[in-house]
C-alpha cells in the first residue's frame, strides 16, 4: 500500500501519522490507518512487550469490531469464550443470563499480553512500522505537521500525531490538556506468583478474606502460578516503582493473615482507582486516545475495550483527512462521539466502586441493586452498557438525538444475507457500505470510498442503510431524508 501523502518535506521523511504508544489502542489505530494506505510509525517506549496481565478479556463490541475486520478467528483461537455477556455488575450477578443484541453474546477471556501481541501482528502485517525502545519526549506543531523529539535526540516529522501513550500520557501533558477527576485513593499490587500452600488451602483462605475485603483476591492461573491482588491503605509515594516480592508478601499477610509463602513472581505491578477524563481529545494536529484520554479502576474490565473502540472510531476519520475527502468537521466527531462514551464508563466504574464499599449506606444500595437485577430489563440495560453494544452516536439527520428506537447512529449487529454471506464480511476493508435491498440507490461519485451491495436480509426492516466504516448507521431509507446529503455529511464531496 502506498503512503497517502507525499513522504518528504524539505528532505526530511514525512510520516502521515506518528502514534506514540504501542499498546492496544496504538496498534488498533495503526492497523485501521494502514487499511487506507496511511504511512504510520508507532513509537513504543518499552524495548520488549510487557508480560503484565492487566486486561483479562474482550467484551462483545470489541469482539464485533475484530469480526468486522476479519481477524476475530485468531483471537478466538487463543481465548476462552464465557457465554452470557451480561456477566455481573460490581459482582452482582443476574439470576439468569439475559441475551444481548449481538451475534457475539459472550466475553472472550484473553490475557492482555496476547491481545497486545495479536493487535501488533495485525498492524505490522498491514505495513505499520513499529520502533520499540523509542520514547517520545517532546513535540512542536505548525500548520503543516508535527515535529516529534525522541529520547535519543532524533527528530521526526508527521502530518498528525496521536498520543496512545497510556494514563500518564506525555502527549496529553505536553498539550496541556486538563485531566480532571478523582485522584487515586487506593493502590493495589497485582502479580503472578508461586505459593508454598496447597491450592485448596489458598482457595479456602481467599474465600474467607473476600467476605470482608472485596479488593483482595488470589486464584490459580497457569503452570502452577497464582494471580493475586491486595490493596494498600493509601497510594505509595513512588507509584512508578515496580513492587518487590517482600512488599507484596507484607500486603498479603496484612489482609489474609498469611503471605501464602509467595515467591518467584512472574511479574508484579501496581494500579490505582484514579478516575479522570481529558477535557479535550484534540489540539490542532495532535489527538489522544485510549488510557491517554481516560483512566478509571478496572471494575467491569472496560479500559482496553474502550481504547480499541476509540481507535476504531478515529482511524477511518483520520485516514479520510489524509486522503483528502474528509468533510470539514469529520475529525471533530471523534471527540464528540467518544468522550461521552468514556464519561459513561467512568460513571459505571464510580457506581461499582460505591457498590463495593462495606459501609452501611452503599451496602443498602447494593441489596436494592441485587433485587433490581432480577428484572431482565435491568440486567440487559447494564450488560449492554458494559458490552458497549447499545452506543448511539448523534449522526445528524432527521431523527438525531431522539431515542425513538431508530437504528440511526447505532451499529448494526452482524446480519445473514440472502446470498449466503453476512454483513460483517462486507466491512473488512474499512470502507463505507450502502446495503440496498431494492437496488434503487446508488453511490456514484463516492464509489472510491463507499461500497454498494444489493442483497436482502430478513432481519433488516429498512429497505436500505448507509454504514460508516465503523459499522454505525448514518442513513436509512425511511423516506425522511434522501441519501445524498448523508453521503456528503460522512464521505465528503463526490468525485466527478
Ligand atoms: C489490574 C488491571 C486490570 C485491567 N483489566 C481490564 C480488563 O479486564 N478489560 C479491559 O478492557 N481493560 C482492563 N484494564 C485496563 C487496560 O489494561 C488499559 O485500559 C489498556 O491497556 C489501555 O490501553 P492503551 O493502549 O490506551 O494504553 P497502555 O496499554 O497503557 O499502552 C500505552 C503504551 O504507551 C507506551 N508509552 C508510554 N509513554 C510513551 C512515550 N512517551 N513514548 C512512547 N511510548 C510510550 C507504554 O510503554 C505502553 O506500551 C485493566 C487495567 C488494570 C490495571
Amino acid at each position: 500500500m502506498a503512503a497517502v501523502a507525499s513522504d518528504h518535506e524539505n528532505g526530511v521523511l514525512m510520516h502521515d501519522v506518528i502514534i506514540s504508544g504501542g499498546g492496544p489502542t496504538g496498534m488498533m489505530l495503526a492497523a485501521e490507518l494502514r487499511l487506507h494506505g496511511a504511512d504510520v510509525l508507532v513509537l513504543e517506549r518499552d524495548a520488549e512487550p510487557s508480560p503484565v496481565v492487566r486486561s483479562l478479556g474482550l467484551h462483545p463490541r470489541s469482539i464485533e469490531i475484530l469480526d468486522q475486520r476479519g481477524i476475530l478467528d485468531r483471537f478466538l483461537a487463543e481465548g476462552t469464550r464465557y457465554p452470557g455477556a451480561t456477566g455481573h455488575f460490581a459482582g452482582i450477578v443476574p439470576p439468569r443470563p439475559v441475551a444481548l443484541d449481538t451475534t457475539h453474546d459472550y466475553v472472550l477471556g484473553l490475557p492482555q499480553p496476547v491481545t497486545d501481541r495479536l493487535l501488533t501482528e495485525r498492524a505490522v502485517e498491514l505495513g505499520a512500522e513499529v520502533r520499540r525502545g523509542s520514547a517520545l519526549v517532546g513535540f512542536e506543531q505548525d500548520d503543516d505537521g508535527v515535529t516529534v523529539e525522541l529520547d535519543d535526540g532524533e527528530r521526526l516529522r508527521a502530518r498528525w500525531l496521536v498520543g496512545c501513550d497510556g494514563g500518564r500520557s506525555t502527549v496529553r501533558k505536553i498539550l496541556g490538556i486538563g485531566f480532571p477527576g478523582e485522584p487515586a485513593q487506593t493502590e493495589w499490587i497485582l502479580g503472578e506468583i508461586q505459593v508454598a500452600l496447597p491450592a485448596d488451602e489458598v482457595a479456602a483462605i481467599a474465600e474467607e478474606v473476600r467476605k470482608t475485603h472485596r479488593g483482595f483476591g488470589i486464584g490459580p492461573v497457569s503452570d502452577g502460578f497464582f494471580r493475586a491482588v491486595a490493596p494498600a491503605d493509601a497510594p505509595a509515594d513512588e507509584r512508578l516503582a515496580t513492587p518487590t516480592i517482600e512488599e507484596f508478601r507484607a500486603r498479603l499477610e496484612r489482609f489474609a493473615g498469611t503471605d501464602f509463602g509467595a515467591h518467584s513472581p512472574r511479574w508484579l505491578s501496581r494500579f490505582t482507582d484514579a478516575t479522570r477524563l481529558a477535557e479535550h481529545y484534540r489540539v490542532g494536529r495532535v489527538l489522544i486516545a485510549g488510557d491517554a484520554a481516560h483512566v478509571h479502576p478496572p471494575l467491569g474490565g472496560q479500559g482496553l475495550n474502550l481504547g480499541i473502540q476509540d481507535a476504531f472510531n478515529l482511524g477511518w476519520k483520520l485516514a479520510a483527512e489524509l486522503v483528502g475527502w474528509a468533510p470539514a468537521d469529520l475529525l471533530d466527531t471523534y471527540a464528540m462521539e467518544r468522550r461521552p462514551v468514556a464519561d459513561d464508563v467512568l460513571t459505571l466504574t464510580r457506581a461499582q466502586s460505591v457498590l463495593l464499599s462495606p459501609d452501611p449506606g452503599p451496602q443498602a444500595v447494593r441489596r436494592l441493586f441485587s433485587e433490581l437485577m432480577r428484572f431482565d430489563d435491568v440486567a440487559r440495560f447494564l450488560g449492554e452498557r458494559i458490552a458497549s453494544t447499545g452506543i448511539r452516536y448523534d449522526v445528524g439527520g432527521p431523527v438525531a438525538a431522539v431515542d425513538d428506537g431508530s437504528l440511526l447512529g447505532r451499529r448494526l449487529h452482524d446480519l445473514p444475507l440472502a446470498d449466503g454471506g453476512r454483513l460483517f464480511a462486507l466491512l473488512h476493508e474499512g470502507r463505507g457500505l450502502l446495503l440496498d435491498q431494492t437496488g434503487e440507490h446508488t453511490v456514484t461519485g463516492w464509489a472510491d470510498r463507499v461500497d454498494r451491495v444489493v442483497t436482502t436480509t430478513p432481519e433488516l426492516a429498512a429497505t436500505a442503510v448507509l454504514l460508516r466504516p465503523d459499522g454505525h448507521v448514518v442513513w436509512l431509507a425511511d423516506g425522511r431524508e434522501p441519501l445524498e446529503p448523508a453521503l456528503r455529511r460522512w464521505f465528503g464531496e463526490p468525485t466527478r
